[in-house]
């Protein structure tokens, strides 16, 4: 990351859905943009599939029906199927059910093979394709 062109202090990367933000840690400098990463481009479908062996936890079937966007009794029926699939979406919507995912012991998979990754660091929210 650059500087501020103003003042020269840090700046910070934000995105959000297809926004991308710049801003100053320091002054009210910032500039937002249509975010360009190849992650909106891709066309795929992917899917993303429980794996076995995941616990019928309250916490994890409150995960997914987070997830799913259903209620209690529903996600506790989806937990207790056979591998089954949870999201299937285009890839900006997988990495925001996925962070979701994250905060959850549910052990899933993403097919096809999901080539990004979701970091964040320092406050700096990155979004690359691996
Ligand atoms: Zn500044």
């Amino acid at each position: 990351m650059g500087k501020c062109p103003n003042c020269n202090s840090d700046l910070i990367k934000k995105i959000e859905g297809l926004t991308l933000t710049i801003s100053c840690t320091n002054c009210d400098w910032g500039l937002a943009t249509t975010y360009w990463d190849p992650i909106y481009t891709d066309e795929t479908i992917y899917k993303v599939i429980l794996e076995k062996g995941n616990l019928s936890s309250i916490e994890n079937i409150r995960a997914i029906a987070k997830v799913v966007n259903c209620n209690f009794l529903q996600a506790k029926k989806i937990i207790e199927s056979e591998n089954p699939i949870i999201v299937e979406d285009n890839a900006p919507e997988i990495i925001i059910q996925v962070r979701k995912l994250n905060n959850s012991n549910l052990k899933y998979s993403i097919k096809p093979n999901f080539p990004y990754t979701d970091k964040i660091n320092n406050g700096e929210e990155i979004i690359k394709k691996i």
